[in-house]
Protein backbone atom coordinates (compact mmCIF):
# COMPACT_ATOMS: atom_id res chain seq x y z
CA UNK A 1 0.00 0.00 0.00
CA UNK A 2 1.19 3.51 -0.44
CA UNK A 3 2.53 5.22 2.46
CA UNK A 4 0.52 7.53 4.68
CA UNK A 5 1.58 11.43 4.61
CA UNK A 6 4.82 12.33 5.14
CA UNK A 7 3.81 15.75 7.42
CA UNK A 8 3.28 13.59 10.82
CA UNK A 9 6.88 12.27 10.36
CA UNK A 10 8.74 15.09 12.15
CA UNK A 11 6.68 14.50 15.68
CA UNK A 12 5.32 12.29 18.10
CA UNK A 13 1.60 11.87 20.20
CA UNK A 14 1.33 14.01 22.61
CA UNK A 15 3.82 13.24 25.71
CA UNK A 16 1.75 15.43 28.30
CA UNK A 17 -1.86 13.08 27.20
CA UNK A 18 0.36 10.08 26.79
CA UNK A 19 1.39 10.56 30.71
CA UNK A 20 -2.44 10.61 31.63
CA UNK A 21 -2.65 6.74 30.15
CA UNK A 22 0.55 5.63 32.08
CA UNK A 23 -0.96 7.25 35.36
CA UNK A 24 -4.57 5.68 34.84
CA UNK A 25 -3.03 2.59 33.66
CA UNK A 26 -0.74 2.29 36.95
CA UNK A 27 -3.53 3.90 39.01
CA UNK A 28 -1.21 7.23 39.65
CA UNK A 29 -2.39 10.04 41.38
CA UNK A 30 -2.08 11.91 37.74
CA UNK A 31 -0.33 15.12 38.18
CA UNK A 32 1.01 15.10 34.51
CA UNK A 33 -1.75 16.62 32.10
CA UNK A 34 -2.67 19.79 33.47
CA UNK A 35 -6.59 19.92 34.31
CA UNK A 36 -8.46 20.35 37.61
CA UNK A 37 -10.34 17.51 39.64
CA UNK A 38 -12.58 19.82 41.29
CA UNK A 39 -15.76 21.82 39.85
CA UNK A 40 -16.49 24.79 37.52
CA UNK A 41 -18.47 27.56 39.10
CA UNK A 42 -22.19 26.47 40.01
CA UNK A 43 -23.67 28.99 38.24
CA UNK A 44 -21.72 27.40 34.85
CA UNK A 45 -23.04 24.29 35.58
CA UNK A 46 -26.80 25.37 36.50
CA UNK A 47 -26.82 26.96 33.25
CA UNK A 48 -25.61 24.18 31.56
CA UNK A 49 -29.37 22.31 32.73
CA UNK A 50 -31.25 25.18 31.59
CA UNK A 51 -29.25 25.09 28.73
CA UNK A 52 -30.17 21.71 27.79
CA UNK A 53 -34.25 22.40 27.59
CA UNK A 54 -33.67 25.50 25.02
CA UNK A 55 -33.26 26.23 22.17
CA UNK A 56 -28.81 25.46 21.42
CA UNK A 57 -28.96 22.10 20.01
CA UNK A 58 -27.54 23.68 15.87
CA UNK A 59 -24.45 25.47 14.94
CA UNK A 60 -23.66 28.40 15.96
CA UNK A 61 -22.80 30.61 13.53
CA UNK A 62 -19.18 29.88 12.39
CA UNK A 63 -16.59 31.99 14.38
CA UNK A 64 -18.93 32.10 17.70
CA UNK A 65 -22.26 32.95 18.68
CA UNK A 66 -23.56 36.25 19.20
CA UNK A 67 -23.99 36.36 23.07
CA UNK A 68 -20.48 34.66 23.41
CA UNK A 69 -18.67 36.94 21.42
CA UNK A 70 -20.10 39.87 23.12
CA UNK A 71 -19.65 38.88 26.59
CA UNK A 72 -16.46 37.76 25.69
CA UNK A 73 -15.42 41.00 24.30
CA UNK A 74 -16.89 43.14 27.28
CA UNK A 75 -14.46 40.95 29.59
CA UNK A 76 -11.53 41.06 27.51
CA UNK A 77 -12.09 44.96 26.39
CA UNK A 78 -11.85 45.66 30.60
CA UNK A 79 -8.76 43.65 30.45
CA UNK A 80 -6.97 44.22 27.20
CA UNK A 81 -7.38 47.87 27.50
CA UNK A 82 -9.11 48.70 24.30
CA UNK A 83 -12.55 48.36 22.73
CA UNK A 84 -12.69 44.47 20.78
CA UNK A 85 -15.38 44.29 18.20
CA UNK A 86 -17.60 41.23 19.14
CA UNK A 87 -18.03 40.73 15.01
CA UNK A 88 -15.13 41.80 12.96
CA UNK A 89 -12.14 40.77 15.94
CA UNK A 90 -13.08 37.21 17.58
CA UNK A 91 -13.05 33.61 16.40
CA UNK A 92 -14.19 31.15 18.48
CA UNK A 93 -12.60 28.06 18.64
CA UNK A 94 -12.33 24.27 20.06
CA UNK A 95 -10.07 25.33 22.80
CA UNK A 96 -6.66 27.23 22.36
CA UNK A 97 -5.95 24.15 20.92
CA UNK A 98 -7.24 24.85 17.42
CA UNK A 99 -7.23 28.90 18.03
CA UNK A 100 -2.88 28.19 17.66
CA UNK A 101 -3.10 25.93 14.57
CA UNK A 102 -5.65 27.83 12.87
CA UNK A 103 -3.48 30.97 13.63
CA UNK A 104 -0.59 29.49 12.94
CA UNK A 105 -2.14 28.43 9.26
CA UNK A 106 -3.23 31.78 8.96
CA UNK A 107 -0.01 33.66 9.25
CA UNK A 108 2.34 31.15 7.74
CA UNK A 109 3.29 29.81 4.68
CA UNK A 110 4.50 26.11 4.11
CA UNK A 111 8.79 26.95 4.21
CA UNK A 112 8.09 30.34 6.83
CA UNK A 113 10.44 30.09 9.99
CA UNK A 114 8.39 30.87 13.41
CA UNK A 115 10.36 31.68 16.43
CA UNK A 116 9.49 29.33 19.94
CA UNK A 117 10.82 29.69 22.89
CA UNK A 118 12.25 26.52 24.52
CA UNK A 119 11.10 25.05 26.27
CA UNK A 120 7.93 25.44 25.15
CA UNK A 121 4.21 23.21 25.16
CA UNK A 122 5.02 20.77 23.10
CA UNK A 123 2.19 21.68 20.52
CA UNK A 124 3.72 24.16 19.05
CA UNK A 125 6.10 22.48 17.24
CA UNK A 126 3.23 20.16 16.15
CA UNK A 127 1.65 23.09 14.78
CA UNK A 128 4.53 24.84 13.01
CA UNK A 129 5.31 21.40 11.62
CA UNK A 130 1.94 20.79 10.39
CA UNK A 131 1.84 24.24 8.72
CA UNK A 132 4.53 23.31 6.92
CA UNK A 133 6.84 26.08 9.18
CA UNK A 134 10.09 25.25 10.69
CA UNK A 135 10.24 25.99 14.20
CA UNK A 136 13.17 28.54 14.91
CA UNK A 137 14.39 27.48 19.04
CA UNK A 138 15.63 30.54 21.48
CA UNK A 139 16.53 28.82 24.97
CA UNK A 140 14.97 30.22 28.18
CA UNK A 141 17.88 29.88 30.08
CA UNK A 142 16.94 27.92 33.59
CA UNK A 143 16.98 28.86 36.38
CA UNK A 144 15.37 32.28 35.40
CA UNK A 145 13.91 30.88 32.22
CA UNK A 146 15.32 34.24 30.78
CA UNK A 147 15.85 35.04 26.88
CA UNK A 148 18.93 36.53 25.51
CA UNK A 149 18.04 39.33 23.49
CA UNK A 150 21.02 38.67 21.22
CA UNK A 151 19.98 35.17 20.80
CA UNK A 152 16.19 36.96 20.18
CA UNK A 153 17.52 38.99 17.69
CA UNK A 154 19.90 36.22 16.63
CA UNK A 155 16.90 34.26 15.18
CA UNK A 156 14.80 36.84 13.98
CA UNK A 157 17.68 37.97 11.49
CA UNK A 158 16.57 34.33 9.84
CA UNK A 159 13.58 36.42 8.79
CA UNK A 160 10.67 34.69 10.72
CA UNK A 161 6.99 35.25 9.76
CA UNK A 162 5.89 34.79 13.68
CA UNK A 163 6.47 34.41 16.95
CA UNK A 164 5.19 32.20 19.49
CA UNK A 165 4.75 33.76 22.62
CA UNK A 166 3.29 31.98 25.81
CA UNK A 167 2.84 33.98 28.27
CA UNK A 168 2.60 32.62 31.66
CA UNK A 169 4.60 30.12 30.46
CA UNK A 170 4.02 26.06 30.21
CA UNK A 171 6.01 24.52 31.58
CA UNK A 172 8.23 26.90 33.16
CA UNK A 173 5.63 29.17 35.08
CA UNK A 174 7.71 32.61 33.72
CA UNK A 175 5.69 35.66 33.86
CA UNK A 176 7.33 37.77 31.11
CA UNK A 177 8.01 41.38 31.98
CA UNK A 178 6.94 44.29 30.46
CA UNK A 179 10.82 44.66 29.97
CA UNK A 180 11.09 41.77 28.18
CA UNK A 181 7.44 41.87 25.92
CA UNK A 182 9.10 45.52 24.89
CA UNK A 183 12.14 43.71 23.53
CA UNK A 184 10.09 41.21 22.02
CA UNK A 185 7.71 43.78 20.72
CA UNK A 186 11.10 46.15 19.48
CA UNK A 187 11.89 43.04 17.36
CA UNK A 188 8.88 42.05 16.20
CA UNK A 189 8.22 45.44 14.73
CA UNK A 190 11.88 45.90 13.40
CA UNK A 191 12.01 42.44 11.74
CA UNK A 192 7.92 43.03 10.66
CA UNK A 193 7.41 39.72 12.29
CA UNK A 194 3.61 38.73 13.44
CA UNK A 195 3.26 37.22 17.40
CA UNK A 196 0.71 34.68 18.27
CA UNK A 197 0.38 34.49 22.01
CA UNK A 198 -1.25 31.32 24.17
CA UNK A 199 -2.51 33.26 27.13
CA UNK A 200 -4.45 30.19 28.78
CA UNK A 201 -2.96 31.27 31.91
CA UNK A 202 -3.81 35.09 32.26
CA UNK A 203 -5.63 34.65 35.45
CA UNK A 204 -3.15 32.24 37.11
CA UNK A 205 -0.30 35.07 38.02
CA UNK A 206 1.17 35.22 41.11
CA UNK A 207 1.66 38.21 43.26
CA UNK A 208 3.78 40.32 42.70
CA UNK A 209 4.02 39.38 38.73
CA UNK A 210 1.43 40.92 36.37
CA UNK A 211 0.31 39.73 33.38
CA UNK A 212 0.52 42.19 30.54
CA UNK A 213 -1.04 41.37 26.89
CA UNK A 214 1.12 41.62 24.06
CA UNK A 215 -1.66 42.87 21.87
CA UNK A 216 -2.16 45.92 24.97
CA UNK A 217 1.90 46.89 24.16
CA UNK A 218 2.49 49.70 21.73
CA UNK A 219 1.69 49.10 18.23
CA UNK A 220 1.61 45.69 18.60
CA UNK A 221 -2.39 44.94 18.16
CA UNK A 222 -2.05 44.92 14.68
CA UNK A 223 0.29 42.23 14.37
CA UNK A 224 -0.57 40.43 17.18
CA UNK A 225 -2.93 37.25 17.32
CA UNK A 226 -3.62 36.87 20.50
CA UNK A 227 -5.15 32.64 21.55
CA UNK A 228 -6.57 31.73 25.18
CA UNK A 229 -9.43 29.49 26.30
CA UNK A 230 -11.85 29.20 29.05
CA UNK A 231 -9.92 25.84 30.18
CA UNK A 232 -8.22 26.92 32.85
CA UNK A 233 -10.04 30.08 33.82
CA UNK A 234 -13.76 28.45 34.72
CA UNK A 235 -11.58 25.15 34.89
CA UNK A 236 -13.94 23.74 31.72
CA UNK A 237 -10.47 21.96 29.97
CA UNK A 238 -13.12 19.90 28.47
CA UNK A 239 -15.88 22.09 26.70
CA UNK A 240 -13.07 22.43 24.20
CA UNK A 241 -13.79 26.76 24.03
CA UNK A 242 -11.31 28.54 22.71
CA UNK A 243 -10.94 31.99 20.84
CA UNK A 244 -8.35 33.99 18.86
CA UNK A 245 -8.93 37.97 19.17
CA UNK A 246 -6.95 40.23 16.83
CA UNK A 247 -7.31 43.01 14.01
CA UNK A 248 -10.28 42.40 11.42
CA UNK A 249 -7.52 41.65 8.37
CA UNK A 250 -6.35 39.08 10.24
CA UNK A 251 -9.37 37.59 12.17
CA UNK A 252 -10.76 37.54 8.42
CA UNK A 253 -8.64 35.02 7.43
CA UNK A 254 -8.91 33.20 10.65
CA UNK A 255 -12.75 32.56 10.19
CA UNK A 256 -11.74 30.87 7.21
CA UNK A 257 -9.58 28.81 8.37
CA UNK A 258 -11.52 27.65 11.30
CA UNK A 259 -14.69 27.53 9.42
CA UNK A 260 -13.11 24.76 7.45
CA UNK A 261 -11.12 23.03 10.52
CA UNK A 262 -13.87 22.56 12.62
CA UNK A 263 -17.26 24.88 11.94
CA UNK A 264 -17.62 25.76 15.19
CA UNK A 265 -17.57 25.34 18.89
CA UNK A 266 -20.14 23.45 20.80
CA UNK A 267 -23.24 25.89 20.74
CA UNK A 268 -24.95 24.39 23.66
CA UNK A 269 -21.29 25.03 25.90
CA UNK A 270 -20.85 28.48 24.55
CA UNK A 271 -24.17 29.52 25.46
CA UNK A 272 -23.36 27.67 29.02
CA UNK A 273 -20.17 29.44 29.29
CA UNK A 274 -21.37 32.79 28.50
CA UNK A 275 -22.32 33.38 32.74
CA UNK A 276 -18.95 32.67 33.29
CA UNK A 277 -17.86 35.43 30.72
CA UNK A 278 -19.57 38.41 32.62
CA UNK A 279 -18.50 36.93 36.11
CA UNK A 280 -17.47 40.55 38.07
CA UNK A 281 -13.50 40.68 39.22
CA UNK A 282 -14.37 38.48 42.65
CA UNK A 283 -13.97 35.89 40.40
CA UNK A 284 -10.91 35.91 38.69
CA UNK A 285 -9.38 37.17 42.39
CA UNK A 286 -11.12 34.06 44.18
CA UNK A 287 -9.45 32.13 41.42
CA UNK A 288 -5.97 33.31 42.04
CA UNK A 289 -6.55 33.37 45.96
CA UNK A 290 -7.15 29.04 45.05
CA UNK A 291 -3.88 28.92 42.79
CA UNK A 292 -2.04 30.88 45.34
CA UNK A 293 -2.96 28.93 47.95
CA UNK A 294 -2.38 25.70 46.00
CA UNK A 295 0.64 26.46 45.06
CA UNK A 296 1.93 27.18 48.35
CA UNK A 297 0.80 24.03 49.34
CA UNK A 298 2.45 22.24 46.72
CA UNK A 299 5.63 24.00 46.85
CA UNK A 300 6.21 24.02 50.65
CA UNK A 301 5.64 19.90 50.83
CA UNK A 302 7.99 19.82 47.73
CA UNK A 303 10.79 21.72 50.04
CA UNK A 304 9.40 19.44 53.37
CA UNK A 305 10.76 16.75 51.12
CA UNK A 306 14.03 17.93 50.08
CA UNK A 307 12.95 18.01 46.24
CA UNK A 308 14.30 21.02 44.14
CA UNK A 309 12.16 22.80 41.85
CA UNK A 310 11.12 25.67 40.11
CA UNK A 311 9.61 28.14 41.69
CA UNK A 312 6.13 29.32 38.71
CA UNK A 313 5.75 33.38 38.81
CA UNK A 314 2.31 31.77 36.97
CA UNK A 315 0.56 28.93 35.62
CA UNK A 316 0.20 25.93 37.72
CA UNK A 317 3.53 23.56 36.80
CA UNK A 318 6.69 23.24 38.76
CA UNK A 319 9.58 21.41 37.41
CA UNK A 320 11.13 19.11 39.79
CA UNK A 321 14.81 18.80 39.63
CA UNK A 322 15.28 14.56 39.03
CA UNK A 323 19.62 15.04 38.69
CA UNK A 324 19.68 13.01 42.61
CA UNK A 325 18.60 9.47 40.85
CA UNK A 326 20.83 9.62 38.23
CA UNK A 327 18.63 8.42 35.70
CA UNK A 328 19.67 9.11 31.66
CA UNK A 329 16.49 9.01 30.58
CA UNK A 330 13.19 11.33 32.48
CA UNK A 331 10.87 9.30 30.09
CA UNK A 332 11.86 6.15 31.99
CA UNK A 333 12.14 8.14 35.47
CA UNK A 334 8.21 9.24 34.67
CA UNK A 335 7.29 5.48 34.21
CA UNK A 336 8.95 4.07 37.23
CA UNK A 337 7.36 6.88 39.38
CA UNK A 338 3.78 6.41 38.15
CA UNK A 339 4.52 2.42 38.47
CA UNK A 340 6.47 2.58 42.06
CA UNK A 341 5.31 5.79 43.42
CA UNK A 342 2.12 6.40 42.22
CA UNK A 343 2.15 9.63 40.90
CA UNK A 344 2.36 10.73 37.51
CA UNK A 345 4.61 13.69 35.94
CA UNK A 346 5.37 14.81 32.18
CA UNK A 347 9.22 13.94 31.22
CA UNK A 348 11.03 17.39 30.97
CA UNK A 349 12.72 16.84 27.83
CA UNK A 350 8.81 17.34 25.99
CA UNK A 351 9.68 20.74 26.24
CA UNK A 352 13.03 21.46 25.90
CA UNK A 353 14.51 21.53 22.50
CA UNK A 354 17.94 21.62 24.24
CA UNK A 355 19.19 18.02 25.79
CA UNK A 356 17.54 18.37 28.97
CA UNK A 357 16.97 15.23 30.81
CA UNK A 358 16.86 16.05 34.53
CA UNK A 359 13.58 18.45 34.56
CA UNK A 360 10.24 16.26 35.04
CA UNK A 361 6.66 18.51 35.30
CA UNK A 362 3.93 18.40 38.17
CA UNK A 363 0.93 20.52 38.27
CA UNK A 364 -1.17 21.05 41.06
CA UNK A 365 -4.48 22.19 39.90
CA UNK A 366 -6.06 19.55 41.81
CA UNK A 367 -8.32 19.56 45.28
CA UNK A 368 -5.80 19.78 48.37
CA UNK A 369 -6.83 16.09 48.66
CA UNK A 370 -5.19 15.17 46.15
CA UNK A 371 -2.53 16.92 46.34
CA UNK A 372 -1.93 15.95 49.65
CA UNK A 373 -2.51 12.12 48.40
CA UNK A 374 0.50 13.08 46.10
CA UNK A 375 3.00 15.01 48.76
CA UNK A 376 2.10 11.60 51.05
CA UNK A 377 3.57 8.83 48.30
CA UNK A 378 6.61 11.38 47.58
CA UNK A 379 7.62 10.65 51.05
CA UNK A 380 8.37 7.09 49.62
CA UNK A 381 10.12 8.55 46.34
CA UNK A 382 13.57 7.80 47.30
CA UNK A 383 12.91 4.78 48.98
CA UNK A 384 11.00 3.72 46.48
CA UNK A 385 13.40 4.69 43.39
CA UNK A 386 17.01 4.39 44.73
CA UNK A 387 19.70 6.39 42.91
CA UNK A 388 21.38 5.12 39.87
CA UNK A 389 24.93 5.27 39.79
N1 LIG B 1 -2.15 22.54 28.85
C1 LIG B 1 -2.29 21.35 29.65
C2 LIG B 1 -0.92 20.75 29.92
O1 LIG B 1 0.07 21.27 29.49
C3 LIG B 1 -3.19 20.37 28.98
C4 LIG B 1 -2.68 20.00 27.64
C5 LIG B 1 -3.62 19.26 26.82
O2 LIG B 1 -3.57 18.06 26.88
N2 LIG B 1 -4.47 19.93 26.09
O3 LIG B 1 -0.86 19.76 30.57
Amino acid sequence: MQKLSDRTAGFTDSVIRRMTRVSAQYNAINLSQGFPDFEPPQEILDRLGQVAQEDFHQYSITWGSQNFREALAAKQSRLMGRTIDPNSEIVVTCGSTEAMMAAMMTVTNPGDKVIVFSPFYENYGADTILSGAEPIYVPLHPPEFQFNPEELEAAFRKRPKALVLCNPSNPCGKVFTRQELTIIADLAEKYDTYVITDEVYEHIVYAPHEHVYFAAINGMWERTITCSSLSKTYSITGWRLGYIIGPSRIVDVAKKIHDFLTVGAAAPLQEAAVVGLRFGNDYYRQLLEKYTHKRNLFLSGLEDLGLAHTKPEGAYYVMLDISEFGFDSDVEFCEVLARDVGVGAVPGSSFFREPVHHLIRFHFSKKDETLYGALNRLEQLRKKIPARS
